[in-house]
Formats: C-alpha cells, structure tokens, sequence
C-alpha cells in the first residue's frame, strides 16, 4: 500500500466515523428527547375505583412519587381487599414483603403514609374505618368539614371508636387530624409531598376537595366527587383550571384523576353532583382554553386523565366502563390520554 493511498483511506475513514458518530449524537439525542416526553413522574395504584355498590371496590387511590414506595392514600373507599388484589396483579414488585406478615395489612401500615379524604361520604371512608383497628398511626388531611363530618359522624364511639385525636373523648390517638385551609400548600407528614386543597360542589349545599399533589416540580390533581359547574351553578372547576393551568403550560402537571359517575343518557336532574363523559369534555375544554386559548386542541395532550368513580348499572347489563369509554373516546378533540382506573392495576404517569 502506497503512502498516498493509505492517508486518502484515513482521509475517508475519518469522515465516516465522523459520520457515524454524527448519527450516533443525533439517535442518542432522539432518545433523550423521547424519554424527557415519556418519563415517568407519577406512580398510581387504585385500590378501588366503582361508584358504589361494590363493597370491595369503592374510591381509593394510592399516590407516589415514581420510584417511591410511600404513598398517599386518596380517599379510603376499599383499602385491605384492594390492597390484596394490587399485590396478586404484582402492582407492588418493587417492595419486598416479609414471608411472616399479612401481606396486604404490612403494605396498609407500612407504605401507606397518609389518607386524605375528598368528602365523607361512605363510600369514600368505608376502609379507613374499618381497618382502623389494624392500621398504624397516620395523619388524615382534608378540609374543615370532612374532618368535622368524620370527627362528629364516624369517629364518636357509636358508630366506631374513636381513633383519631379530636371530637368525642377518649381519643385513641392512631390518626391525626391536620385541617387544610382551601388553595393553602401544606406538607403530608411521612412523605415528601405536598397538597393543597381545593373545594368542589358535589350536589347541593355539600362540597367535595380536589388535592393538588405536588413532589418537587411536578403536580398530580386528584378529584373527589363533583358535579360541573355549568349543572351546580358554581364557578369551582373554573378556580381550580385557573390555578393548575399555568402547571400544564410548564408541563409541570402529569395527570389528573376525575369522575364519570354516569353515562352521557342519564338526566341532568339525576346527575346527583356527578359528571358523564360529555361534562368532563365540556369541563376540560374551559381548562384548554385557558392554558392556550389559541390551540386548545393542543393545550392538554401531554395531560394523562385517570377516570374514576363509575357507577355499575344497576338497571340493567349494559357495561358502563365500557360505553363511557366509548363516549370519552368518541369526542375526544382534545386529544387527551383517557386511562380507565381498574383496581389493583399500576397506573404511571
Ligand atoms: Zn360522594
């Protein structure tokens, strides 16, 4: 091989694995772009997501932090059995839980590290009274009338002990009660989170919360029961999307949990303080608007909604998750992401 040609061969061998790396750079960059759109923020596991009926399977959510394993608790509708299904459907793989324990009640007293309840209702409490007596201590967050609900209806020695540390004497002491101030950030004791409290008008003359989570630069909002404002009369959801949609213009906000009681056919007056898919469409699109007047159809799509709280028909065999589904999907010109919560399934977001 002569010396010309030998520097003419490195000449051109340079160039190419210049070339290659250039597209090495480019893909690696790709990457990084695909996963920054994609990364995980969030951690869901439902441990019961019916609107009633099913004793086994009423609102509760855990929340954590991705790759976490404290959660928070929202709402306590069904906590032990759902627990028991999460663990079966290996919702919980990352946490090692010792072979002498009741698998389901070390999650309830170890990695469950607070409750925060949207409103009193039963089917939104049943499990955090019944497992009191086996739980371990916790703080539970809500605003002043849940806490006062729970402390005066629930907590009072008739219908259960007292386990909590206000209202009727004596107190057992094993939860805490810390009262939030609505649209005031706080932090959940046990975590690294904080909420802040927003009222919703669930029905007439009876509020409901939404909790904005917050773990260091990003937001989950869960919400509790709730009608639309355009049905209560009320400006409440359009508070709220005023306070989040800065949150969804930095991309800051990853998901937000909402109900869908009812199907679109159910009469507005029988709507009882709840939404259908068309209320929710109609409710997001006043948030699209206001996080980007100009393309609303854009604002959201980064946005995971979690649907919660559906109500089995009672009537007749008509499968309600899955005309909601239909209903959520047919018009969906916000192009969001809709995920159906399913107890005992992981949800990341
Ligand atoms: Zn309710």
């Amino acid at each position: 091989m002569n010396k010309k040609t030998h520097c003419q061969k490195s000449i051109f061998w340079r160039w190419q694995y210049w070339g290659y790396f250039s597209l090495l750079l480019i893909s690696v960059n790709c990457i990084a772009v695909e996963t920054k759109v994609k990364q995980t923020q969030w951690v869901s596991i439902p441990l019961g997501v019916a609107g009633g009926i099913e004793e086994n399977n009423l609102s509760a959510y855990l929340l954590a932090p991705a790759g976490s394993t404290d959660f928070i608790c929202l709402d306590a509708g069904t906590l032990y059995q759902g627990l028991n299904v999460a663990r079966q459907a290996g919702s919980f793989a990352t946490i090692t839980i010792p072979t002498d324990v009741n698998p389901a009640m070390y999650l309830l007293r170890q990695h469950v590290k607070a409750y925060l309840i949207s409103h009193a209702h039963l089917d939104h409490l049943n499990g955090l009274i019944l497992n009191a007596t086996d739980d371990s201590a916790k703080p539970i967050l809500g605003l002043p009338i849940v806490l006062t609900d729970i402390q005066n209806n629930l907590f009072n020695w008739r219908i259960f002990p007292n386990f909590a540390d206000a209202g009727v004497q004596p107190y057992l002491k094993k939860y805490h009660y810390i009262t939030l101030e609505p649209a005031t950030t706080v932090d959940i004791p046990n975590t690294s989170l904080k909420v802040t409290a927003f009222p919703l008008s669930h029905g007439k003359n009876y509020d409901s919360t939404a909790f904005l989570i917050q773990a260091n630069e990003h937001y989950a909002l869960y919400l509790g029961d709730t009608g639309a404002d355009s049905i209560e009369n009320s400006d409440k959801l359009q508070q709220l999307w005023a306070y989040i949609a800065p949150l969804v213009k930095k991309q800051q906000l990853n998901g937000i949990f909402i109900e869908s009681a009812y199907p679109n056919a159910r009469p507005t007056n029988q709507l009882y303080g709840h939404l259908t898919p068309a209320l929710i469409l109609q409710s997001l699109q006043q948030l699209a608007q206001q996080v980007d007047s100009e393309h609303p159809e854009q604002a959201l799509k980064d946005l995971t909604i979690i649907v919660t709280h559906i109500k089995p028909n009672t009537d007749t065999q008509i499968d309600n998750r899955a005309l909601i589904q239909n209903e959520l999907t047919e018009e969906n010109h916000l192009n969001l992401t809709f995920i159906l919560a399913e107890q005992g399934q992981r949800i990341e977001f």
